[in-house]
Parts: C-alpha cells; sequence; structure tokens
C-alpha cells in the first residue's frame, strides 16, 4: 500500500473546531493501485473502516493533506458521505498549516445528492 495524501480525524483539526468533537477518531489513508481506477481515497478508506466497525452518526470528517488550501473531496467521496455521514461537517486543511482549517457541510459539497429512489 502506498500513501500520498492521508485523511484523518485529526486532533489538530478537532482542536481547531473546540468543543464540536467528543467522540472516537477513525483514520484512512488512500490505497493506490497500479490501474488507478482501482484507487481509493483515505475519505472512503476511514468511512469503509468505520462503517464496518459498526459506527454510525458521524460528527466529522477531516481531509488532510499537502495542498494549497486543503485537498477538496472527490465526486465518490462526496456521494459516499451523502449517503452515510449527510450531517457530518467536512473540514479541510492543508497540513501545513492546521488552524487555517475551512469547513463545509455534505450539503454544499453535494447539493441534490442522490441518496436512492424513493418509494411510493
Ligand atoms: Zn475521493
Amino acid at each position: 500500500m502506498r500513501t500520498r495524501t492521508r485523511v484523518e480525524l485529526v486532533r489538530a483539526a478537532a482542536k481547531a473546531r473546540e468543543g464540536a468533537v467528543g467522540g472516537e477518531i477513525i483514520t484512512g489513508a488512500n490505497v493506490e493501485s497500479a490501474s488507478y481506477g482501482l484507487t481509493c481515497c483515505a475519505e472512503r478508506v476511514a468511512l469503509f473502516r468505520a462503517l464496518t466497525s459498526g459506527k454510525r452518526d458521524f460528527v466529522a470528517v477531516a481531509v488532510v493533506a499537502r495542498a494549497a488550501g486543503g485537498p477538496m473531496p472527490c465526486g465518490a467521496c462526496r456521494q459516499l458521505l451523502a449517503e452515510y455521514a449527510p450531517k457530518a461537517k467536512v473540514w479541510v486543511a492543508d497540513r501545513r498549516a492546521l488552524r487555517a482549517v475551512r469547513e463545509f457541510s455534505v450539503r454544499e459539497l453535494l447539493p441534490a445528492a442522490f441518496v436512492g429512489v424513493p418509494a411510493d
């Protein structure tokens, strides 16, 4: 497994939003593939880890990498956040400037998300 971008519910981000987080921190990292298309972003790795260990009701997802302004979640990650963590805050930060956390709602990142076909 190679890692380039790390996504964590990091203590630094939690401190930046002190009082907003009191629960468990579940981390993830990119799992990359030579075929690129099979690569799974750290956000989804962390979400899958949390879901498969029975976690629900997510408070926040912090996406941290060495990237100006912080790395924004891709479309696939936004879709899964809309389905499984719709009320979570999404914190994005450049790891070199963790105090400059930008906060988004999942709805801001994916308005009018597809979350299944409503039953009649
Ligand atoms: Zn992604």
